[in-house]
């Protein structure tokens, strides 16, 4: 029987997606972390069903990072890490995304927090001796920027961190969406940097599970990335003002974490969008063996797929080259900071909706393969997934933050990569 015809068959196949040689996204196998994310991405794949359907924490492939030391790579080797480049972090975000969007988006949130303390932080020697501990015991690191009446606007809050004397501090936070909040070993919040400072005034802290209280006020039952278990919480935490960064936030979003956010989390998704690609490769092929006749009309499907995960794949090495160069260079005229900001935001807006075409093409070419469970052909979790793409900082929201760099510059400084 054909790979087609027990899909079609309607038994149960358990299909366990596992990132094949042949269908690796280009490039996989050239990176530092990749051969490490290839063993965890094997785990992950084996429990991506059961975390989608539970919506549970995939402690499984969790465990697997740590097992590979995956958590602390990017620390700096003499603080136990590997000094992993957040380009091989992307190849291993990619490559996980090829087995479990949840295990790779939770992979890929941890990582942006890691490179904020890499990148603002090292100069304070409370977050290097945070960052050992990040290497040492493979701590999980989660995020608190979203907050009740901020929404998805990153560069406001509405809490702040309040002195409680002799150097200490406390922090109020109503937290709409902490991914893997229950989990994580530490969090890092965005707060405004006191209780009379404006709402743009804001700075980054770090604080630990052990000084935190997080009281659960709404679930996390949605149709997709049901594994990040990003739950609601009402954040309640002490510490000490080491903790606090010593850069504004403002310059931390826009140097790091919105470059690192956008690079990570396009590296994710396409990994999940060449997931679905392969299966619809593998249809493909098994229908062009089962009919040698005919030309097939899922042909240019597939074809026009290729090309656009060729795209995203192009666009996310280039944000990497921009990224590279602009924390290399300590004086970036306003107009190339700008430039690169654009692109940098027309990255995340146009992967998360072209992945979310490439599944479509591949839903086309498998048919009722792909919109039936329990398939090899399968795609309901891979759409379900990228759904959450579009939303994740909402592109409208992009799009228009991008229209006010466009009306703050001339035209021809956009056009240099
Ligand atoms: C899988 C997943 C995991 C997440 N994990 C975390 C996490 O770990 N930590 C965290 O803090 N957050 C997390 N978030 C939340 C996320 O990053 C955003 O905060 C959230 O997606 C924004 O939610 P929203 O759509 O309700 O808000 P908004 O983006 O505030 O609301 C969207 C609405 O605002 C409108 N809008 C667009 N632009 C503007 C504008 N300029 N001004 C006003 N309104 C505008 C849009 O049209 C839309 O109607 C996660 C989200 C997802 C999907």
């Amino acid at each position: 029987m054909s790979a087609i015809q027990s899909a079609n068959s309607g038994e149960p196949v358990h299909a366990i997606a596992l990132p094949e040689p042949d269908a690796r996204p280009s490039g996989a196998g050239e990176h530092a972390l990749d051969q490490a994310a290839i063993a965890v991405a094997q785990v992950a794949a084996r429990f991506a069903d059961a975390v989608d359907r539970e919506a549970r924490f995939p402690s499984e492939a969790i465990d697997a990072m740590r097992e590979h030391r995956l958590l602390g790579a990017m620390a700096p080797v003499e603080l136990g890490g590997m000094g992993a480049s957040l380009e091989a972090v992307a190849s291993a975000c990619r490559i996980l995304g090829h087995a479990c969007s949840s295990a790779a988006m939770i992979y890929a949130m941890h990582q942006i927090e890691v490179i904020c303390v890499l990148e603002h932080a090292m100069s304070v020697p409370w977050h290097r001796g945070f960052l050992r501990q990040v290497a040492e015991h493979e701590w999980l690191l989660a995020s608190a920027t979203s907050e009740d009446s901020v929404g998805g606007n990153l560069r406001n809050s509405r809490c702040a961190i309040e002195p409680d004397g002799d150097g200490a501090f406390t922090l109020h936070k109503l937290a709409p969406t902490i991914s893997y909040g229950a989990y994580a070993d530490a969090i890092l919040a965005t707060a405004r940097r006191s209780p009379d400072a404006p709402a743009v005034e804001q700075v980054l802290v770090t604080i630990l599970k052990d000084d935190t209280t997080l009281t659960r006020r709404s679930g996390w039952d949605t149709f997709g990335m049901r594994g990040t278990c990003s739950e609601g919480f009402v954040l309640e935490s002490r510490g000490r003002q080491e903790q606090v960064f010593p850069v504004p936030f403002g310059e931390i979003a826009e140097r790091t974490m919105v470059p690192a956010s956008h690079i990570l989390w396009s590296s994710l998704w396409t990994g999940i969008a060449s997931d679905a690609f392969s299966r619809a490769h593998r249809y493909f092929r098994t229908q062009a063996q089962d009919k040698p006749t005919g030309a097939s009309p899922a042909g240019s499907r597939i074809a026009e797929a290729l090309g656009l995960l060729q795209a995203m794949q192009g666009r996310i090495d280039s944000a990497l080259r921009v990224h590279a160069r602009a924390s290399a260079s300590a004086t970036r005229s306003w107009s190339e900071t700008m430039a690169d900001a654009a692109q940098i935001n027309t990255l995340k807006t146009y992967v998360s909706i072209t992945a979310l075409q490439v599944v479509m093409h591949a839903v086309m070419i498998c048919g009722m393969a792909a919109y039936k469970n329990g398939t090899p052909f399968t795609l309901s979790r891979h759409i379900r997934d990228l759904y959450s793409a579009p939303l994740m900082i909402n592109n409208d929201r992009i799009d228009a933050n991008t229209a006010s760099l466009l009306l703050a510059q001339r035209p021809a400084s956009l056009e240099k990569e």
